[in-house]
C-alpha cells in the first residue's frame, strides 16, 4: 500500500509530529472506509487524506492530523470510539468523538437567529478548539468538491450552511484564508449570476491593468529597499464575495470597481512595519481615515497588521497591509497559528504552558486581554456567555437555549407554560428520561404531556429557569385560589341552606356587607377563613327583598359541607391530632389562610380550641375504594423478644400498612407503642384493633388521638 505524499513530507513540516502514528491512522481509515466512494467517484479515503493535509498545512499537532484522517470513521463505518481509543489513545478518541458529535447536529430551521444559535452550539460542543479546526478543514474540502453532489437543493443547503455558520466561525477564529475560500465557494453556489458578473469584471481589470500592478509593486519595493528595509511585496486580488459584500453595503458601485488589488508588505520585524509605513506616507499621501494600527491594538481574533490606503503613483487608490511574516500567518490561520508559534508567540504570561491543552475559551479570553475595541469586547462577551448555556432541539428542530444544568421541566416551560403545566415525562435523544435529568448540548428533547396532568410542588425546587419557576408558582397560586373559591362557595351555600347558586341579591348584599369587590373575592375570603362561619350565619338579608324566601330551599337548616374522600386539594386538610377516617362523624373548622381543617367529632382539641358556632357540619362523599387514610393506634405489649415482629406481621396480614412507629413508654414488663397505619376506613381500623386484642402479648389496644 502506498502512503500519501503528505505523510512522506510531514517531517519537513515539523519535528514534533509522529509520522509513524499518522501512517497507522491512514491505514486504519483506509481499511475502515474500504470500498466507499465519494460523489466524485474517488475512493472515500481521498477525503480524510485531504482534510489531514489541510490540517498539516496549518502545522497542527499529531493528534489533530490523526483526527482529520479518522474524522468520518465513527459516523460512516463500523469503527468505534473505543477501538480508536485503544489504538490511538484517549486524546484522539475525544477529538474524533467531538467531530462526530458536530456532524450529527443539524441546523433544522431556516429562521434567521437560528444560524447564530447553531454557531454557538457548535462552539459550545467543541470544548477543544482542535475539534473545530478539523470540522472546518472537513467543511473546506467538502466545499471544494461540492460540485459533485448531484442534487442542486442539497448543494444549496450545504452552501447556505457554510455561508451562515462555518465561514463566520472561521472568521471569528481569525482564520481569514479559510473564511475567504468558504465564502467564495458558497457564494458561487448560492448566487451564481452575481458571482460570474463580478468575476468577469475582476478578470477584465486584471488583464487591462497587469502592467500597472507590476509597476506599483516594483515602486514600493524600490522605495523601501533604498531605506534598507528588507521586505516582500505581494499584490493580492480581492475576494469575489468581499467585493459583493461591499457592493451590498453600498460602499462601492459596480462601475467604481477599479481597485481590485490590495498589497501586502511583509517585513522582517515589527519596527520595520512602522518604518515602512512612515516611508510610504512620506512619499504618497494617505486617504484620510484609512489608517488603522492593529499591531498596537490587535483584533479580538488576534489579527495584527497596519492598514492604510494611499493615493498611489498613478493617482489611483492603493490599499496596503503591512505586517511581519508571523502576523501574516496569524491573519491567515488565526487560532490555528497558536500551535505554530507556541514558542515565541506571546499569548499570555504563562505562554510556557502548552497551548494544545488550552481550551478555545481560554484562547478567546486571552485574546480579549490583549486589548479589543468595544464591539469586539461585546462579541467576546457573547462567546463567554454561551459557555454557561445548553442548546437543545425540539423534535421539529427548533433550537431552545437554556442555562447550564437545566432539565426537561425547564425545557417544557421554555416552549410554553401550558406545555410545562401538563408535562408528564420526557424523551431525550429518543430515550425516556426522568424530568429532572440534566440536559446537555445538542440533546433533542421531546416533552410528553397529558391533559389531566398538573405541576407537582417539588417541581418548584427542580426547575432552574426563572421562567419555569414563576410559571409553577403562578399555577399553584391560581390553583390555590380556585380551591379556596370552591370551598368558600360550599361553606356559604351550606351555612345559608342553599343547594345551588347563591341568589344574586344575596350575593350583592353579602359583598356589600363584607366589603368585597367581587363574588370571587367574597368566596375566597370565606374559603380562607377570613370571614368566619358565625358571621355568615348571623347575616340577615334586608327585608325589602321579598322574593328572598322563594329561593330559600331549606330555611333554617344548615347543610353539611361535603368532604370528598380524596383530600380536597389545598383548601381542605385533615387534622393531624385525630386523623379522621371515612364514614365517621366529622366537623370542619376554618383557619385563617389555611382553609378548612376536618376533625373527628370526638376530638378533644376540637371542643377545647374552637367555639361551637365556628363549627361547620361536614360529611363524607365519593370515597374512592383504593384511597388509603392514615390512622393512629396505641398498643401496650409484653416486653419480650419478637413482640414487635408479631404486631407488625399481624397488622400487615390484616391489610394495614405501617408508616410510622413510636415507642412512648417502656417498663420492665410492658411497653406502649404508637403505630401510624395506612388503611381504608373506620371499619378496617376496627378489624385491625379487634384482631390485635386477641393476641396474648397485647394487654391494651385503642385508637389514639393527640391532644
Ligand atoms: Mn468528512
Amino acid at each position: 500500500m502506498q502512503q500519501p505524499d503528505f505523510i512522506k513530507n510531514i517531517k519537513s513540516n515539523s519535528d514534533d509530529v509522529n509520522q509513524a502514528l499518522i501512517e497507522k491512522a491512514y491505514f486504519f481509515a483506509l481499511n475502515a472506509h474500504k470500498s466507499q466512494k465519494r460523489y466524485s467517484g474517488d475512493p472515500y479515503i481521498s477525503h480524510p487524506v485531504k482534510v489531514a493535509e489541510i490540517l498539516t498545512g496549518l502545522k497542527l499537532d499529531t493528534a489533530t492530523i490523526i483526527t482529520g484522517l479518522l474524522h468520518d470513521t465513527v459516523e460512516d463505518t463500523l469503527a468505534s470510539i473505543e477501538e480508536i481509543k485503544n489504538i490511538f489513545g484517549a486524546e484522539v478518541a475525544t477529538l474524533v468523538a467531538g467531530v462526530t458529535k458536530i456532524s450529527k447536529i443539524k441546523a433544522h430551521s431556516d429562521k434567521k437567529n437560528q444560524a447564530e444559535n447553531f454557531r454557538k452550539l457548535i462552539l459550545a460542543v467543541s470544548k477543544d478548539i482542535r475539534v473545530l479546526l478539523v470540522k472546518l478543514a472537513d467543511r473546506l474540502h467538502n466545499m471544494r468538491t461540492l460540485k459533485f453532489i448531484p442534487s442542486e437543493e442539497r448543494r444549496k443547503s450545504i452552501a447556505l450552511e457554510t455561508m451562515e455558520i462555518y465561514a463566520p466561525l472561521a472568521g471569528r477564529l481569525g482564520m481569514q484564508s479559510f473564511r475567504d475560500e468558504l465564502e467564495d465557494l458558497s457564494f458561487k453556489i448560492l448566487n451564481e449570476a452575481a458571482y460570474n458578473s463580478i468575476k468577469n469584471r475582476v478578470d477584465y481589470l486584471k488583464n487591462s491593468s497587469s502592467n500597472l500592478t507590476e509597476k506599483i509593486n516594483i515602486q514600493i519595493v524600490n522605495l523601501l529597499t533604498e531605506e534598507e528595509i528588507n521586505c516582500d511585496v505581494f499584490g493580492r486580488e480581492k475576494k469575489i464575495y468581499s467585493i459583493w459584500r461591499k457592493m451590498q453595503l453600498k460602499e462601492i458601485a459596480f462601475r467604481q470597481l477599479s481597485d481590485i488589488f490590495a498589497y501586502r508588505i511583509i517585513t522582517k520585524n515589527k519596527s520595520d512595519c512602522y518604518r515602512a509605513l512612515g516611508i510610504i506616507h512620506t512619499k504618497w499621501s494617505a486617504v484620510p481615515g484609512s489608517f488603522k494600527d492593529y499591531i498596537s491594538t490587535p483584533k479580538i481574533n488576534n489579527y495584527s497588521s497596519l492598514h492604510t490606503t494611499i493615493v498611489g503613483p498613478q493617482r489611483q487608490r492603493v490599499e496596503l497591509q503591512i505586517r511581519t511574516k508571523e502576523m501574516s500567518q496569524i491573519a491567515d490561520s488565526g487560532i490555528a497559528a497558536h500551535w505554530q508559534y507556541k514558542d515565541n508567540y506571546n499569548l499570555t504570561d504563562d505562554s510556557s504552558s502548552d497551548p494544545i491543552n488550552v481550551t478555545w475559551l481560554r484562547d478567546l479570553v486571552d485574546i480579549l486581554d490583549s486589548g479589543a475595541t468595544s464591539e469586539e469586547l461585546l462579541e467576546a462577551t457573547k462567546l463567554e456567555m454561551f459557555q454557561q448555556q445548553v442548546f437543545c432541539f425540539t423534535p421539529k428542530g427548533d433550537l431552545i437555549h437554556l442555562p447550564e444544568n437545566s432539565n426537561p421541566i425547564d425545557f417544557a416551560y421554555a416552549l410554553h407554560s401550558e406545555i410545562g403545566n401538563r408535562c408528564i415525562g420526557s424523551k431525550v435523544n429518543g430515550k425516556s428520561q426522568p424530568l429532572f435529568i440534566k440536559l446537555s448540548n445538542g440533546d433533542e428533547v421531546e416533552i410528553l404531556t397529558s391533559r389531566g396532568q398538573e405541576p407537582s410542588e417539588v417541581w418548584g425546587n427542580i426547575a432552574t429557569t426563572a421562567k419555569a419557576q414563576s410559571s409553577i408558582k403562578r399555577f399553584f397560586k391560581k390553583q390555590e385560589n380556585s380551591d379556596f373559591l370552591d370551598l368558600g362557595n360550599r361553606i356559604l351555600l351550606n351555612s345559608l341552606g342553599y343547594k345551588e347558586d347563591l341568589p344574586d341579591d344575596i350575593a350583592n348584599q353579602m359583598m356589600d356587607k363584607f366589603r368585597k369587590k367581587s363574588l370571587n373575592d367574597l368566596l375566597i375570603s370565606v374559603g380562607k377563613g377570613h370571614i368566619k362561619n358565625k358571621e355568615i350565619v348571623k347575616f340577615k338579608p334586608r327585608k325589602r327583598l321579598s322574593f328572598f324566601t322563594r329561593y330559600r330551599k331549606n330555611p333554617n337548616k344548615k347543610l353539611p359541607l361535603e368532604i370528598k374522600g380524596l383530600q380536597a386539594g389545598l383548601a381542605v386538610h385533615f387534622a393531624e391530632c385525630c386523623l379522621p377516617l371515612p364514614n365517621e362523624n366529622i366537623i370542619g373548622v376554618s383557619e385563617s389562610d389555611v382553609g378548612v381543617i376536618i376533625h373527628n367529632s370526638n376530638c378533644k382539641k376540637l371542643t377545647e380550641d374552637f367555639e361551637e358556632d365556628l363549627w361547620l357540619t361536614a360529611t363524607w362523599k365519593d370515597i374512592d375504594e383504593n384511597q388509603l387514610f392514615t390512622s393512629r393506634i396505641k398498643i401496650s405489649v409484653v416486653n419480650e423478644p419478637g413482640s414487635l415482629g408479631i404486631l407488625a406481621s399481624h397488622i400487615g396480614q390484616n391489610g394495614g400498612n405501617i408508616i410510622n412507629l413510636n415507642i412512648s413508654e417502656k417498663s420492665n414488663d410492658y411497653f406502649d407503642m404508637i403505630f401510624e397505619i395506612n388503611l381504608k376506613d373506620l371499619k378496617h381500623l376496627n378489624l385491625i384493633i379487634e384482631n390485635l386484642r386477641e393476641l396474648d402479648i397485647v394487654s391494651m389496644v385503642k385508637r389514639f388521638f393527640i391532644n
